[in-house]
């Protein structure tokens, strides 16, 4: 296992995937032995944005950006399954034809692959296959019968399937799952990648595992390549005890939603105030909560922490 420090092997400009990445797949490829790129980010790209007046495609009810799926032609909320056909024009300002998808799914680096490897047989397994549970089983047999060279996977491919002659795997951005200010990102992503990484060499073939990471330094990529779980573990278990976060101590949300903003801030606020004072729990915020509109409702989170014997209900 090793790390790709992005910043020093960046990818080619428009493209995700370095070097020093193309060039194992292309070994990979010549002794006929299987790739997989795990990207854990369906459709083509995650916001799509107007190149003239910096629009930026959202979802009309919830706070967040649509995915572009190129393939069915659509943009798509992940939260709520809103979707729409892409444009051709600006909604804002009208211009065509210049709209441009910012970051990649896993669509878009099949496409880089397939710019790279034109005659490598390449297969994209995500949860929105066309043709559902009993295609991705077919999928996954041809991938374990050797019917195809590299495989761009999400989530999915982590999971069951042994693939004999899979002796690379690449991690498209290891970074990913760091950023999202939960307690629990480091631990799930080293469990993830983990798993993903695992993948390669269960059969006794050489294989290499490579994070493409942008924080090569950061403790979860260097817990990954050392393989050294229990340090991994040792450190995390010190920083929870440290701020009194699960197991030590005991963490809970209240999410309050309402139709419109002032009602979900108004109704949360009184329930700070109206929640009883004890000397072993501490109530944090409102505040708006991570994703502060889904489905048209507008979200404010309340947190309670306190020390493990706390009595929390
Ligand atoms: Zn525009
Ligand atoms: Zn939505």
């Amino acid at each position: 296992l090793k790390t790709i420090d992005m910043r020093r092997a960046p990818p080619a400009r428009g493209g995700f995937l370095s070097p020093v990445l193309l060039g194992h797949m292309r070994q990979t490829l010549e002794k006929k032995e299987q790739s997989l790129l795990f990207l854990n980010r369906r459709g083509y790209a995650p916001l799509t944005l107007c190149r003239v007046c910096g629009h930026r495609f959202g979802c009309p009810v919830c706070s967040a950006w649509l995915v572009e799926h190129r393939f069915r032609g659509q943009l798509v909320c992940h939260h709520c399954g809103h979707n729409e056909r892409r444009p051709e024009a600006c909604p804002e300002c009208g211009t065509l034809d210049h709209l441009v998808a910012c970051g990649p799914g896993v669509e878009r680096i099949a496409e880089e692959v397939v710019a790279h490897f034109p005659d490598a047989r390449t297969i994209v397994l995500s949860s929105d296959l066309m043709g559902g549970v009993r295609r991705l089983r077919l999928e996954l047999e041809a991938i374990a019968n050797g019917e195809a060279d590299i495989v761009i996977g999400t989530q999915l491919v982590a999971k069951g399937h042994n693939f004999p002659d899979m002796t690379l795997v690449g991690v498209v951005d290891a970074d990913l799952g760091l950023a999202n200010g939960d307690p629990r990102a480091a631990e799930r992503t080293f469990q993830l990648l983990s798993q993903v990484t695992g993948r390669a060499g269960r059969t006794g073939k050489k294989s290499l595992g490579l994070l493409q990471t942008f924080q090569p330094d950061h403790p979860v990529m260097r817990a990954i390549v050392s393989g050294d779980a229990e340090a991994f573990y040792e450190r995390e278990i010190a920083e929870r005890e440290r701020a009194v976060l699960p197991p030590f101590g005991r963490l809970a949300g209240v999410i309050v939603s309402a139709a419109t903003r002032a009602e979900a801030e108004g109704h949360a606020r009184g329930l700070r105030r109206a929640a009883p004072h004890a000397a072993d729990l501490f109530v944090l915020g409102p505040a708006e909560a991570p994703l502060s509109l889904i489905g048209g409702r507008h979200r404010f989170r309340l947190l309670i922490q306190g020390e493990r014997r706390a009595d929390m209900q």
